[in-house]
């Protein structure tokens, strides 16, 4: 297909008020923020700003969400793709790309680039090649260490990549000077639950007093995009039933749909 080559965003307001929980993660990736608001600040004694960091856990906690909340809240333009957009491709396209991406958020710099499922592209090479072969991932995965390799550290581009499959990685992705920060985004606990419901719950029209507390109590195992797809669920639920509010038994029932929705997949997986 003739998709567009990356999705560019200009204005991001995603800012770190919109990702609940994830304390650890935050504070990890505010040097980057900081880097990409102030570079001359960390250069001035020889320093080398960091060029990557990958951010690494299950589908669905919310690392695209905070990738783009350092782009909101650093001001800076945020350039981004999915390496599966990779898979299939013909020969040479996703170097190019690749190449286009970095020329573009040069330009625009200071930026963040992010890819997403970077193991689409950046499992090990050599490694993949029980479906004949694929040397145009190959090509687009060196492509991609070749223009991280070739930035200036005062080039003031930043990429963040994220995947659930860091252990399938070539390890080429996390040299020195390339991916080398690492940070842990976790499915949340009884209390992060609490708060991404608080963010979730906030835009709906909803009875008073409902306890989120409750809510995280019935939500274990459940990611950030899972409680948001809760929230959502709950409210079609309520209006369904043609309620003026959505209420703790609309929840329940949005809980036990997703429950349903998520065994299902576990199923067809295992
Ligand atoms: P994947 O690995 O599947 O790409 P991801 O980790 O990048 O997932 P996101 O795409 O950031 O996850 O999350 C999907 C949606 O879930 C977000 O847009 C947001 O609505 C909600 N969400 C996930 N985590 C959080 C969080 N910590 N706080 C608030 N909302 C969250």
């Amino acid at each position: 297909s003739r998709a567009k080559l990356f999705d560019e965003k200009t204005e991001v307001k995603t800012t770190f008020k919109d990702v609940a929980g994830l304390e650890g993660a935050k504070e990890e990736i505010q040097e980057i923020v900081e880097f990409l608001k102030t570079p001359e600040k960390y250069t001035v004694l020889g320093g080398k700003i960091p060029k990557g960091a990958l951010l690494v856990g299950p589908p669905g906690t919310g690392k695209t969400l905070l990738a783009k909340a350092v782009a909101g809240e650093a001001k800076v333009p945020f350039f981004s793709l999915s390496g599966s957009d990779f898979v299939e491709m013909f020969v040479g396209v996703g170097a190019s790309r690749v190449r286009d991406l970095f020329k573009q958020a040069k330009d625009k710099a200071p930026s963040i680039i992010f890819i997403d499922e970077i193991d689409a592209v950046g499992r090990a090479r050599g490694k993949n090649n029980m479906s004949g072969g694929n040397d145009e991932r190959e090509n687009t995965l060196n492509q991609l260490l070749t223009e991280m390799d070739g930035f200036g550290t005062n080039t003031h581009v930043i990429v963040i990549a994220a995947t659930n499959r860091a252990d399938v990685l070539d390890k080429a992705l996390m040299r020195a000077g390339r991916f080398d920060r690492q940070i842990y985004v976790d499915l949340p606990d009884i209390r992060e639950r609490k708060e991404i419901f608080e963010v979730h719950l906030a835009p709906l029209k909803k009875v008073e007093g409902l306890d989120t507390e409750f809510l995280a109590k019935q939500t274990p195992g459940f990611s950030g995009a899972d409680i948001a797809n809760v929230c959502n669920e709950a409210a079609l639920i309520a209006a369904r039933n043609n309620k003026t509010a959505v209420d703790k038994q609309d929840f329940l029932d949005a809980v036990d749909r997703i429950v349903g929705g998520l065994e299902k997949k576990n199923k067809i997986v295992t």
